[in-house]
């Protein structure tokens, strides 16, 4: 027994084929002996279950020897045998990489794919791919690895530089940016993306510091009177602002009561220079360059007491209040609005 067993090893180290168990291609006593052999001994890929063995003649010398799975090769339906290709996996592709490196095969491969059906195969059968959550997951983080390497990050950027590549890409996500999907899916993604309770207190302490800078307070006003000069010379801006300020007026007009700048001061001290609702916590209203900042409120909206003759523009149906609360409040009624806190 000692003796088959060392035989046998003898024959499984051998990197001859016959180990390959159901032997047609061994005469039956041979196979047989053989059979037994590898039962007898430790063999991993015997007869046992494991798949048989086969060479990949291109690999180093000692490890020429891989399961005939397609772990370890590529389909090849033109091998009758076994439907493997004739070399392992890793020697086909260092082959491949080789052959690409060619610069004339490189060049052949890149005018293939630039044909136009080819292109949309090639695009068609990537989307499919990427749809797959894994597939998607592994090249993120391939790509991520690969970024990492100082070379690779240098030449991604240098061509990210490039003016084509430039105008390629704001040509592109210019025109991602305006479909309606994109649209639709940005929107959804943004406001799923504010709501989060982080962002929204990151937010707030970034404003807060962000105002507190010096001079960004008058620069952001600057700017925006500056925008606001040139919004208001706009044709169709000048029409709007025109049929609005008529309106009101022809509301104000025709709803009754009146009040005087010397009121609007006597109200402003009663109020004690804060605002007149709840909402903002009845906050002080913020002095900018010497003058508080408020509007005239009108506790019952102009635009629904027209026709009545509530007289709504009255100094008595007026407060003051800071222009969140304002804005806040629009044209509800006092009791309409119970963060204000004011249920007439
Ligand atoms: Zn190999
Ligand atoms: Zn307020």
């Amino acid at each position: 027994m000692p003796k088959l067993a060392s035989h046998a090893d003898l024959c499984y180290n051998k990197p001859i084929n016959n180990v390959v168990p159901g032997g047609t291609r061994h005469t039956p006593g041979r196979t047989h002996s053989l059979e037994k052999c590898i039962v007898n001994t430790v063999s991993p890929h015997a007869d046992n279950g494991n798949p048989p063995l086969k060479r990949c003649p291109n690999c180093s010398e000692g490890q020429q020897w891989h399961p005939a799975t397609t772990e370890y090769f590529y389909r090849d339906k033109s091998h009758k045998k076994d439907g493997l290709s004739t070399l392992c996996r890793e020697c086909r592709k260092k082959q491949a990489t080789a052959r690409y490196h060619q610069p004339e095969v490189h060049e052949q491969v890149r005018e293939y794919r630039r044909q136009p059906e080819v292109k949309a195969r090639d695009c068609e059968l990537h989307n499919k791919r990427y749809q797959q959550p894994e597939f998607r997951e592994a090249r993120c983080k391939y790509q991520r690895e690969r970024y990492h390497i100082p070379e690779v990050r240098t030449r991604v950027l240098e061509y990210s530089r490039l003016p084509e590549v430039q105008a390629r890409h704001n040509e592109r996500s210019c025109k991602r940016s305006q479909s309606p999907e994109y649209k639709a899916w940005y929107g959804e993604y943004h406001r799923e993306y504010c709501q989060r309770p982080e962002v929204r207190t990151h937010k707030r302490i970034w404003a807060r510091d962000y105002y507190r800078r010096p001079g960004v307070y008058g620069r952001l006003r600057e700017y925006h009177n500056s925008y606001y000069r040139i919004y208001s010379l706009r044709p169709e801006q000048q029409l709007r602002s025109r049929v609005k300020s008529r309106t009101r007026i022809a509301r104000k007009r025709a709803i009754s009561g009146t009040y005087t700048v010397a009121q609007i001061q006597e109200q402003l001290k009663r109020q004690h220079y804060r605002c007149y609702y709840a909402a903002c916590g009845y906050a002080k209203f913020e002095k900018v360059q010497g003058k508080y900042i408020y509007e005239i409120e009108h506790t019952f909206p102009l635009s629904r007491v027209a026709g009545t003759d509530i007289p709504a523009n009255d100094i008595s149906y007026l407060v003051l209040s800071c222009p969140k609360c304002n804005g806040n409040k629009g044209n509800k009624y006092p009791w309409e609005w119970p963060e204000g806190g004011r249920l007439l």
